[in-house]
């Protein structure tokens, strides 16, 4: 038992570092990897709860590595974060999504694309003339872009933050309170940032089929976002009666496995654009 408590011991270290050395190597090869194009936008839906029409997609990357294959967020996004990287990870994503975008409503579909930015970029006072250009060059209104934050990233450089975010509602984009519900949630950051929409996230949403508190809670922060004009989107959506139980509440849109899972553009394409030109 000594023995094979060492050996247990020896794997978990070498393991340790052997992803230590991974994620050295991820950090030096993300900039490479956004000139080779290994970088990819999958996309999900989202859906008006009302009509069951498609509202809009948000974008989520991939890191399709040689070596690794597809990759999540979840296996490099923070240590890109860690890294100066993130800044043109993060143009790359938004310049993509918006050449998308384009694409697909000069096919005739009218969709709002989200875009998630990151603390860095948030912190950085060059967002938003980046972001202006990117609508420009793609022919985009600015109103079709909803850009996601977190909260985190508010109490983190709130100044900056805060000029930043203006700037970005001046020229007429959208901003999105995302993962509303975890963490601290802080309604004097709905009210002191210019959010148009809150996000909340799936903790709060699954619940509300098995537990009358945790629908009373949602209906009370879905009906202070209605107060403060915002609209609202559920997020983590997975099964017919959470769907069914949300219909009951003011929330506008939906966004979970229920309805769509992220996929690349050409399935995104065939599977939820169906009123498209041909
Ligand atoms: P997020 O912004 O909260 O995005 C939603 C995540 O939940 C996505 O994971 C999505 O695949 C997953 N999801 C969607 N529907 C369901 C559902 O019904 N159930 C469950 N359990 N999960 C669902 P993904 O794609 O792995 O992304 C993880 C996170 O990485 C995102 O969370 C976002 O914070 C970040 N991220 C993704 N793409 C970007 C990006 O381009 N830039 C930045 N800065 N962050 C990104
Ligand atoms: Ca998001
Ligand atoms: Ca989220
Ligand atoms: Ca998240």
């Amino acid at each position: 038992a000594k023995d094979g408590g060492r050996h247990a011991a020896s794997l978990y270290s070498a393991d340790i570092d052997r992803w230590g050395t991974q994620r050295l190597k991820l950090r030096h090869e993300i900039r490479p990897a956004i000139e080779l194009q290994q970088f990819v936008l999958h996309y999900q839906p989202q859906f008006r709860l009302k009509d069951n029409t498609i509202a809009g997609a948000e974008a989520l990357v991939r890191w399709q590595h040689p070596k690794l294959g597809l990759l999540s967020p979840a296996a490099f996004l923070e240590i890109a974060e860690a890294s100066p990287a993130i800044n043109e990870l993060g143009a790359w994503v938004f310049d993509e999504a918006c050449r998308q975008l384009a694409l697909w409503n000069q096919q005739g579909c009218n969709l709002v694309m989200s875009i998630n930015v990151s603390a860095r970029q948030l912190g950085n006072y060059s967002l938003p003339e980046m972001v202006a250009s990117c609508v420009r060059k793609h022919g985009i209104d600015p109103g079709c872009i909803k850009i996601e934050i977190t909260e985190s990233m508010l109490s983190q450089d709130f100044s900056t933050a805060e000029t930043v975010l203006l700037k970005l509602k001046e020229l007429g984009f959208r901003i999105a309170l995302d993962d509303f519900g975890t963490g601290y949630s802080n309604f004097t950051y709905l009210n002191r940032f210019p959010v148009t929409s809150l996000k909340i996230d799936r903790s709060f949403v699954q619940p509300i089929t098995h537990d009358a508190s945790a629908l009373a809670m949602l209906n009370g922060i879905i009906g202070l976002a209605k107060s403060l004009k915002l609209s609202v989107i559920c997020e983590g959506v997975e099964t017919e009666p959470q769907r069914t139980m949300l219909r009951t509440t003011n929330c506008d849109l939906i966004q979970g496995y229920l309805t769509g899972r992220p996929v690349p553009p050409d399935e995104f394409f065939e599977l939820f654009l169906p009123n498209r030109r041909q």
